[in-house]
Protein backbone atom coordinates (compact mmCIF):
# COMPACT_ATOMS: atom_id res chain seq x y z
CA UNK A 1 0.00 0.00 0.00
CA UNK A 2 1.63 3.41 -1.34
CA UNK A 3 2.42 5.73 1.66
CA UNK A 4 -1.44 7.81 1.35
CA UNK A 5 -3.29 4.98 1.65
CA UNK A 6 -1.58 4.02 4.64
CA UNK A 7 -2.52 7.80 5.96
CA UNK A 8 -6.02 6.98 5.53
CA UNK A 9 -8.18 6.06 9.19
CA UNK A 10 -8.97 2.14 9.62
CA UNK A 11 -12.79 2.40 9.11
CA UNK A 12 -12.09 3.99 5.47
CA UNK A 13 -9.65 1.28 4.80
CA UNK A 14 -11.53 -1.52 5.86
CA UNK A 15 -14.74 -0.32 4.00
CA UNK A 16 -12.85 0.01 0.83
CA UNK A 17 -11.30 -3.68 0.73
CA UNK A 18 -14.06 -5.49 2.17
CA UNK A 19 -16.66 -3.87 -0.65
CA UNK A 20 -13.92 -4.53 -3.16
CA UNK A 21 -13.53 -8.56 -1.90
CA UNK A 22 -17.45 -8.58 -2.10
CA UNK A 23 -17.42 -7.28 -5.78
CA UNK A 24 -15.14 -9.45 -6.77
CA UNK A 25 -16.90 -12.36 -5.47
CA UNK A 26 -14.45 -13.45 -2.60
CA UNK A 27 -17.12 -13.25 -0.13
CA UNK A 28 -20.96 -13.47 0.77
CA UNK A 29 -22.88 -10.26 2.03
CA UNK A 30 -22.63 -11.96 5.74
CA UNK A 31 -19.27 -13.82 5.72
CA UNK A 32 -16.05 -12.89 6.46
CA UNK A 33 -14.20 -10.30 8.58
CA UNK A 34 -11.19 -7.74 8.28
CA UNK A 35 -9.46 -5.83 10.76
CA UNK A 36 -6.21 -3.52 11.40
CA UNK A 37 -4.54 -2.80 14.83
CA UNK A 38 -3.50 0.66 15.10
CA UNK A 39 -0.38 2.00 16.58
CA UNK A 40 -2.43 2.37 20.34
CA UNK A 41 -3.20 -1.43 19.92
CA UNK A 42 -6.82 -0.73 19.24
CA UNK A 43 -7.96 -3.35 17.01
CA UNK A 44 -10.99 -1.62 14.08
CA UNK A 45 -12.81 -4.84 12.80
CA UNK A 46 -15.85 -5.44 10.71
CA UNK A 47 -18.94 -5.89 12.20
CA UNK A 48 -20.94 -9.18 12.73
CA UNK A 49 -24.42 -9.67 10.75
CA UNK A 50 -23.73 -6.32 8.54
CA UNK A 51 -24.52 -6.66 4.74
CA UNK A 52 -20.88 -6.39 2.90
CA UNK A 53 -22.23 -4.81 -0.34
CA UNK A 54 -22.95 -1.69 1.29
CA UNK A 55 -21.24 -1.04 4.50
CA UNK A 56 -20.14 2.58 5.38
CA UNK A 57 -17.17 3.72 7.35
CA UNK A 58 -19.38 4.39 10.27
CA UNK A 59 -20.48 1.06 10.76
CA UNK A 60 -16.79 -0.22 11.61
CA UNK A 61 -15.70 -1.03 15.46
CA UNK A 62 -13.32 -0.26 17.25
CA UNK A 63 -12.18 -2.56 20.09
CA UNK A 64 -10.04 -0.73 22.61
CA UNK A 65 -6.98 -2.15 24.42
CA UNK A 66 -8.86 -2.65 27.51
CA UNK A 67 -11.73 -4.22 25.76
CA UNK A 68 -14.23 -1.51 25.13
CA UNK A 69 -16.04 -1.54 22.27
CA UNK A 70 -17.10 1.49 20.80
CA UNK A 71 -19.15 1.26 17.90
CA UNK A 72 -22.82 0.82 17.06
CA UNK A 73 -22.92 -2.75 16.17
CA UNK A 74 -21.12 -6.26 17.82
CA UNK A 75 -18.07 -6.49 16.39
CA UNK A 76 -17.32 -9.77 14.14
CA UNK A 77 -18.05 -13.13 15.70
CA UNK A 78 -14.80 -13.98 14.60
CA UNK A 79 -13.05 -11.42 16.60
CA UNK A 80 -11.62 -13.95 19.11
CA UNK A 81 -9.06 -14.96 16.45
CA UNK A 82 -7.81 -11.70 14.67
CA UNK A 83 -7.16 -10.61 18.27
CA UNK A 84 -5.00 -13.98 18.64
CA UNK A 85 -3.19 -13.41 15.95
CA UNK A 86 -1.97 -10.12 16.83
CA UNK A 87 -1.03 -11.32 19.99
CA UNK A 88 0.95 -13.96 18.62
CA UNK A 89 2.54 -11.96 15.78
CA UNK A 90 3.43 -8.18 16.49
CA UNK A 91 4.81 -8.29 12.99
CA UNK A 92 0.86 -8.45 11.58
CA UNK A 93 -0.74 -5.46 11.63
CA UNK A 94 -3.72 -6.22 9.64
CA UNK A 95 -5.89 -9.87 9.38
CA UNK A 96 -8.68 -10.71 6.33
CA UNK A 97 -10.91 -13.76 6.71
CA UNK A 98 -13.50 -14.76 4.04
CA UNK A 99 -14.28 -17.65 2.50
CA UNK A 100 -13.60 -17.20 -1.03
CA UNK A 101 -15.08 -19.90 -3.40
CA UNK A 102 -11.67 -21.29 -4.87
CA UNK A 103 -9.55 -21.74 -1.61
CA UNK A 104 -13.16 -23.18 0.12
CA UNK A 105 -12.96 -25.89 -2.47
CA UNK A 106 -8.94 -26.86 -1.75
CA UNK A 107 -9.92 -26.46 2.34
CA UNK A 108 -12.98 -29.11 1.57
CA UNK A 109 -11.25 -31.32 -0.60
CA UNK A 110 -8.37 -30.94 2.81
CA UNK A 111 -5.18 -29.67 0.58
CA UNK A 112 -3.08 -26.17 0.39
CA UNK A 113 -2.73 -24.93 -3.04
CA UNK A 114 1.11 -25.24 -4.43
CA UNK A 115 1.84 -21.29 -5.26
CA UNK A 116 4.84 -22.28 -7.73
CA UNK A 117 1.44 -22.12 -10.21
CA UNK A 118 2.30 -18.37 -10.96
CA UNK A 119 6.03 -16.58 -10.68
CA UNK A 120 5.23 -14.48 -7.88
CA UNK A 121 2.66 -15.89 -5.90
CA UNK A 122 5.38 -17.94 -3.55
CA UNK A 123 6.58 -14.43 -2.32
CA UNK A 124 3.38 -12.75 -2.25
CA UNK A 125 1.96 -15.57 -0.29
CA UNK A 126 4.66 -17.19 1.75
CA UNK A 127 4.53 -20.80 2.72
CA UNK A 128 0.82 -22.24 3.54
CA UNK A 129 -0.59 -23.15 6.67
CA UNK A 130 -3.34 -25.43 8.01
CA UNK A 131 -5.83 -25.12 10.61
CA UNK A 132 -7.95 -27.60 11.36
CA UNK A 133 -11.37 -27.39 12.02
CA UNK A 134 -13.10 -25.59 15.29
CA UNK A 135 -16.41 -24.57 15.95
CA UNK A 136 -16.42 -20.82 14.31
CA UNK A 137 -16.36 -18.25 17.07
CA UNK A 138 -15.13 -20.19 19.80
CA UNK A 139 -11.65 -19.49 21.57
CA UNK A 140 -10.43 -23.07 20.33
CA UNK A 141 -10.50 -21.72 16.75
CA UNK A 142 -8.48 -18.55 18.12
CA UNK A 143 -5.88 -21.07 19.10
CA UNK A 144 -5.48 -23.28 16.39
CA UNK A 145 -5.12 -20.56 14.27
CA UNK A 146 -3.24 -18.19 16.22
CA UNK A 147 -0.57 -21.66 16.65
CA UNK A 148 0.18 -21.78 12.73
CA UNK A 149 0.57 -17.77 12.44
CA UNK A 150 3.60 -18.51 15.46
CA UNK A 151 4.73 -20.84 13.18
CA UNK A 152 5.59 -18.15 10.83
CA UNK A 153 2.87 -18.43 8.73
CA UNK A 154 1.03 -15.21 7.14
CA UNK A 155 -1.73 -16.96 4.82
CA UNK A 156 -3.31 -20.13 6.04
CA UNK A 157 -6.67 -22.57 5.07
CA UNK A 158 -8.68 -23.30 7.68
CA UNK A 159 -10.27 -27.33 7.11
CA UNK A 160 -14.02 -26.70 6.00
CA UNK A 161 -14.28 -23.22 6.50
CA UNK A 162 -11.80 -20.91 4.59
CA UNK A 163 -8.62 -18.94 4.40
CA UNK A 164 -6.82 -16.18 7.06
CA UNK A 165 -4.35 -13.88 6.22
CA UNK A 166 -2.43 -11.72 7.49
CA UNK A 167 -0.06 -8.34 6.70
CA UNK A 168 1.99 -5.39 7.46
CA UNK A 169 -1.09 -3.30 6.55
CA UNK A 170 -4.06 -3.96 5.10
CA UNK A 171 -2.73 -3.56 1.41
CA UNK A 172 -0.75 -6.23 1.96
CA UNK A 173 -3.05 -8.33 3.37
CA UNK A 174 -5.31 -8.05 0.75
CA UNK A 175 -2.34 -9.11 -1.86
CA UNK A 176 -1.74 -12.03 -0.38
CA UNK A 177 -5.77 -12.92 -0.20
CA UNK A 178 -6.36 -11.94 -3.76
CA UNK A 179 -2.92 -13.87 -4.78
CA UNK A 180 -3.87 -16.93 -3.03
CA UNK A 181 -7.28 -17.39 -4.30
CA UNK A 182 -5.79 -16.19 -7.83
CA UNK A 183 -3.81 -19.86 -7.46
CA UNK A 184 -6.31 -21.84 -6.27
CA UNK A 185 -8.35 -20.83 -8.98
CA UNK A 186 -6.28 -21.17 -11.65
CA UNK A 187 -5.25 -24.66 -10.58
CA UNK A 188 -8.78 -25.30 -10.53
CA UNK A 189 -9.47 -24.34 -13.92
CA UNK A 190 -6.28 -26.03 -15.20
CA UNK A 191 -7.44 -29.58 -14.09
CA UNK A 192 -10.65 -28.75 -16.05
CA UNK A 193 -8.29 -29.12 -19.19
CA UNK A 194 -5.25 -30.59 -18.47
CA UNK A 195 -2.65 -31.13 -15.67
CA UNK A 196 -1.02 -28.00 -14.14
CA UNK A 197 2.43 -27.87 -14.42
CA UNK A 198 4.28 -25.82 -11.39
CA UNK A 199 7.63 -23.66 -11.60
CA UNK A 200 10.41 -24.78 -9.50
CA UNK A 201 11.89 -22.77 -6.93
CA UNK A 202 14.90 -22.12 -9.29
CA UNK A 203 12.84 -20.74 -11.94
CA UNK A 204 10.78 -18.60 -9.10
CA UNK A 205 14.31 -17.12 -8.16
CA UNK A 206 15.22 -16.42 -11.61
CA UNK A 207 12.04 -14.20 -11.88
CA UNK A 208 12.47 -12.35 -8.41
CA UNK A 209 16.23 -11.67 -9.46
CA UNK A 210 15.29 -9.82 -12.68
CA UNK A 211 16.16 -5.69 -10.99
CA UNK A 212 14.15 -3.28 -13.59
CA UNK A 213 15.80 -0.25 -11.58
CA UNK A 214 18.90 -0.91 -13.61
CA UNK A 215 17.69 1.91 -16.70
CA UNK A 216 19.57 4.71 -16.14
CA UNK A 217 17.52 8.02 -14.69
CA UNK A 218 16.91 10.91 -16.93
CA UNK A 219 17.36 14.54 -15.80
CA UNK A 220 14.76 16.15 -15.59
CA UNK A 221 11.20 14.87 -16.84
CA UNK A 222 9.28 17.11 -19.42
CA UNK A 223 5.41 16.07 -18.98
CA UNK A 224 3.91 17.72 -21.61
CA UNK A 225 -0.54 17.46 -21.72
CA UNK A 226 0.04 14.59 -24.34
CA UNK A 227 1.96 12.62 -21.73
CA UNK A 228 -0.68 13.41 -19.08
CA UNK A 229 -3.39 12.55 -21.29
CA UNK A 230 -1.60 9.09 -21.62
CA UNK A 231 -0.99 8.53 -17.63
CA UNK A 232 -4.71 9.15 -16.75
CA UNK A 233 -5.90 6.39 -19.64
CA UNK A 234 -3.09 3.72 -18.20
CA UNK A 235 -4.85 4.04 -14.79
CA UNK A 236 -8.07 3.64 -15.72
CA UNK A 237 -7.27 0.61 -17.69
CA UNK A 238 -5.35 -0.75 -14.78
CA UNK A 239 -8.52 -0.14 -12.52
CA UNK A 240 -10.86 -1.38 -14.76
CA UNK A 241 -8.54 -5.02 -15.32
CA UNK A 242 -8.72 -5.19 -11.70
CA UNK A 243 -12.74 -4.42 -11.20
CA UNK A 244 -13.16 -6.85 -14.25
CA UNK A 245 -11.36 -9.99 -12.36
CA UNK A 246 -8.78 -9.97 -15.61
CA UNK A 247 -5.56 -8.62 -13.29
CA UNK A 248 -4.53 -8.83 -9.70
CA UNK A 249 -2.93 -6.35 -7.70
CA UNK A 250 0.39 -8.33 -7.23
CA UNK A 251 0.75 -8.58 -10.93
CA UNK A 252 0.26 -6.34 -13.97
CA UNK A 253 1.95 -4.23 -16.85
CA UNK A 254 -0.05 -1.90 -18.79
CA UNK A 255 1.89 0.70 -21.30
CA UNK A 256 1.58 3.11 -24.25
CA UNK A 257 3.75 4.05 -26.64
CA UNK A 258 4.10 8.48 -26.32
CA UNK A 259 6.40 9.63 -28.69
CA UNK A 260 8.96 7.96 -31.55
CA UNK A 261 9.86 4.49 -29.37
CA UNK A 262 9.16 6.77 -25.63
CA UNK A 263 6.36 5.36 -23.57
CA UNK A 264 4.80 5.17 -20.47
CA UNK A 265 4.67 2.11 -18.36
CA UNK A 266 3.21 1.23 -14.80
CA UNK A 267 5.10 0.63 -12.19
CA UNK A 268 6.61 -2.15 -10.12
CA UNK A 269 5.90 -3.23 -6.26
CA UNK A 270 2.40 -0.96 -6.58
CA UNK A 271 -0.69 -2.40 -5.77
CA UNK A 272 -2.32 -2.50 -8.93
CA UNK A 273 -5.95 -1.30 -7.63
CA UNK A 274 -4.37 1.75 -5.93
CA UNK A 275 -1.80 2.86 -8.88
CA UNK A 276 -2.12 6.41 -9.40
CA UNK A 277 -1.25 9.01 -12.27
CA UNK A 278 2.26 9.73 -10.30
CA UNK A 279 3.44 6.08 -9.88
CA UNK A 280 3.06 6.13 -13.77
CA UNK A 281 6.99 5.65 -15.56
CA UNK A 282 7.67 7.95 -18.68
CA UNK A 283 10.51 6.06 -20.26
CA UNK A 284 12.79 8.36 -22.69
CA UNK A 285 15.92 7.16 -24.94
CA UNK A 286 15.92 4.66 -22.35
CA UNK A 287 15.98 6.38 -19.36
CA UNK A 288 13.46 6.07 -17.13
CA UNK A 289 11.80 9.02 -14.48
CA UNK A 290 14.15 9.77 -11.60
CA UNK A 291 13.27 8.03 -8.47
CA UNK A 292 10.70 5.62 -10.15
CA UNK A 293 10.92 1.97 -10.61
CA UNK A 294 9.01 0.62 -13.93
CA UNK A 295 7.65 -2.69 -14.11
CA UNK A 296 10.51 -5.62 -14.34
CA UNK A 297 9.14 -6.36 -18.27
CA UNK A 298 10.44 -2.76 -19.54
CA UNK A 299 12.66 -4.38 -21.35
CA UNK A 300 9.94 -6.26 -23.48
CA UNK A 301 7.87 -3.36 -23.97
CA UNK A 302 10.81 -1.17 -25.22
CA UNK A 303 11.95 -4.27 -27.26
CA UNK A 304 8.29 -5.02 -28.76
CA UNK A 305 7.61 -0.88 -29.56
CA UNK A 306 11.00 -1.10 -31.19
CA UNK A 307 10.34 -3.56 -33.04
CA UNK A 308 6.65 -3.56 -34.20
CA UNK A 309 5.68 0.18 -35.60
CA UNK A 310 1.83 -0.73 -35.11
CA UNK A 311 1.85 -1.88 -32.00
CA UNK A 312 1.21 1.47 -29.71
CA UNK A 313 -0.34 -0.36 -26.24
CA UNK A 314 0.71 -3.52 -23.96
CA UNK A 315 -1.27 -5.62 -21.83
CA UNK A 316 0.66 -7.84 -19.52
CA UNK A 317 -1.48 -9.71 -17.09
CA UNK A 318 -3.07 -12.97 -15.48
CA UNK A 319 -6.38 -13.27 -16.39
CA UNK A 320 -7.37 -16.90 -14.39
CA UNK A 321 -9.13 -18.68 -17.76
CA UNK A 322 -6.08 -17.62 -20.13
CA UNK A 323 -3.96 -18.77 -17.12
CA UNK A 324 -5.06 -21.95 -16.39
CA UNK A 325 -3.75 -22.78 -20.64
CA UNK A 326 -0.66 -21.17 -19.49
CA UNK A 327 -0.19 -23.56 -16.72
CA UNK A 328 -0.96 -26.67 -18.59
CA UNK A 329 0.50 -26.06 -21.68
CA UNK A 330 -2.64 -26.87 -23.64
CA UNK A 331 -3.31 -24.91 -26.91
CA UNK A 332 -5.74 -22.79 -26.67
CA UNK A 333 -7.71 -22.58 -29.79
CA UNK A 334 -9.81 -19.86 -30.52
CA UNK A 335 -11.86 -20.45 -33.21
CA UNK A 336 -14.64 -20.52 -30.88
CA UNK A 337 -16.69 -17.53 -32.42
CA UNK A 338 -15.93 -15.74 -35.17
CA UNK A 339 -15.13 -12.70 -33.04
CA UNK A 340 -12.61 -14.28 -31.19
CA UNK A 341 -10.65 -15.86 -34.04
CA UNK A 342 -11.46 -12.44 -35.67
CA UNK A 343 -9.33 -10.54 -33.35
CA UNK A 344 -6.95 -12.71 -32.03
CA UNK A 345 -5.92 -15.36 -34.77
CA UNK A 346 -3.23 -17.85 -33.54
CA UNK A 347 -2.43 -17.57 -29.67
CA UNK A 348 1.30 -18.03 -29.50
CA UNK A 349 3.00 -19.93 -26.10
CA UNK A 350 6.59 -18.53 -25.07
CA UNK A 351 8.13 -21.02 -22.51
CA UNK A 352 8.86 -19.69 -19.25
CA UNK A 353 12.24 -18.13 -19.19
CA UNK A 354 12.02 -16.68 -22.21
CA UNK A 355 10.98 -13.32 -21.30
CA UNK A 356 13.69 -12.72 -19.47
CA UNK A 357 16.33 -10.12 -20.00
CA UNK A 358 18.91 -12.42 -20.96
CA UNK A 359 16.59 -13.89 -23.84
CA UNK A 360 16.70 -11.07 -25.93
CA UNK A 361 16.82 -12.64 -29.35
CA UNK A 362 13.18 -14.37 -28.11
CA UNK A 363 11.21 -14.91 -31.27
CA UNK A 364 8.27 -13.19 -29.77
CA UNK A 365 9.45 -9.70 -29.50
CA UNK A 366 9.77 -9.28 -33.89
CA UNK A 367 6.78 -10.42 -34.85
CA UNK A 368 3.84 -9.85 -31.93
CA UNK A 369 0.86 -11.42 -32.15
CA UNK A 370 -2.23 -9.69 -30.69
CA UNK A 371 -2.19 -12.55 -27.85
CA UNK A 372 0.43 -14.38 -26.30
CA UNK A 373 0.60 -16.52 -23.42
CA UNK A 374 3.66 -16.72 -21.41
CA UNK A 375 4.22 -20.06 -19.19
CA UNK A 376 3.29 -19.58 -15.80
CA UNK A 377 3.45 -16.12 -16.01
CA UNK A 378 1.15 -14.41 -18.09
CA UNK A 379 -0.69 -13.35 -21.13
CA UNK A 380 0.28 -10.48 -23.22
CA UNK A 381 -2.03 -8.48 -25.69
CA UNK A 382 -0.89 -5.95 -27.92
CA UNK A 383 -2.78 -3.35 -30.02
CA UNK A 384 -3.05 -0.08 -31.26
CA UNK A 385 -5.48 2.02 -29.07
CA UNK A 386 -5.08 1.06 -25.14
CA UNK A 387 -9.00 0.42 -25.38
CA UNK A 388 -8.86 -1.90 -27.67
CA UNK A 389 -6.10 -3.99 -26.54
CA UNK A 390 -8.35 -4.12 -23.46
CA UNK A 391 -11.33 -5.70 -25.53
CA UNK A 392 -8.75 -8.23 -26.89
CA UNK A 393 -8.12 -9.19 -23.54
CA UNK A 394 -11.74 -9.45 -22.84
CA UNK A 395 -12.28 -11.58 -26.25
CA UNK A 396 -9.37 -13.58 -25.06
CA UNK A 397 -10.37 -14.45 -21.83
CA UNK A 398 -14.10 -14.87 -22.39
CA UNK A 399 -12.90 -17.69 -25.19
CA UNK A 400 -10.68 -19.44 -22.83
CA UNK A 401 -13.67 -19.13 -19.97
CA UNK A 402 -15.83 -21.05 -22.79
CA UNK A 403 -13.70 -23.70 -23.47
CA UNK A 404 -12.63 -24.14 -19.79
CA UNK A 405 -16.77 -24.47 -18.92
CA UNK A 406 -17.72 -26.16 -22.27
CA UNK A 407 -15.16 -29.10 -21.85
CA UNK A 408 -17.04 -30.78 -19.46
CA UNK A 409 -19.82 -31.28 -21.51
CA UNK A 410 -18.18 -32.43 -24.91
CA UNK A 411 -15.55 -31.98 -27.29
CA UNK A 412 -14.84 -28.55 -28.75
CA UNK A 413 -15.96 -28.31 -32.55
CA UNK A 414 -14.04 -25.62 -34.01
CA UNK A 415 -14.74 -23.23 -37.12
CA UNK A 416 -13.68 -24.88 -40.01
CA UNK A 417 -11.04 -24.01 -42.55
CA UNK A 418 -13.61 -22.89 -44.96
CA UNK A 419 -15.53 -20.69 -42.68
CA UNK A 420 -12.04 -19.14 -41.40
CA UNK A 421 -11.41 -18.27 -44.82
CA UNK A 422 -15.04 -16.46 -45.51
CA UNK A 423 -14.04 -14.55 -42.05
CA UNK A 424 -10.99 -13.71 -43.40
CA UNK A 425 -12.54 -12.13 -46.37
CA UNK A 426 -14.84 -10.35 -44.94
CA UNK A 427 -13.19 -8.68 -41.78
CA UNK A 428 -9.27 -8.83 -43.00
CA UNK A 429 -8.73 -8.33 -46.15
ZN1 LIG B 1 -15.73 -17.69 8.52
Amino acid sequence: MSQRIKLVHPRDQITEIISRIYKRGMTTTSGGNISIIDDEGNIWVTPSAIDKGSIRPSDIICVKKDGAVIGKHKPSSEFPFHKAIYEARPDIRSVIHAHPPALVSFSIVRKIPNTNIISQAKHICGPIGYATYELPGSEQLGEVIADEFKKGYKAIIMENHGTVLGGSDLSDAFQRFETLEFCARTILYGSQIGTPNYLTDAQIDEFEAQVPSMIPEMEKPEHPSDELEKRLEICKIVQRACQQGLMISSYGTVSMRWRNNDFLISPTNVNRWDMDIEDIVQIKDGKREKGKTPSRATWIHEEIYKRNPNVNSIIMTQPPYLMSFGVTKTHLNVRTIPESWIFLQDIATVKYGDHFKTNKTSEFLNNCTTALIIENDSVMITGDKLLQTFDYLEVAEFSAKSIVLGNSLGKMVPINDDQVEDLRKKFLS
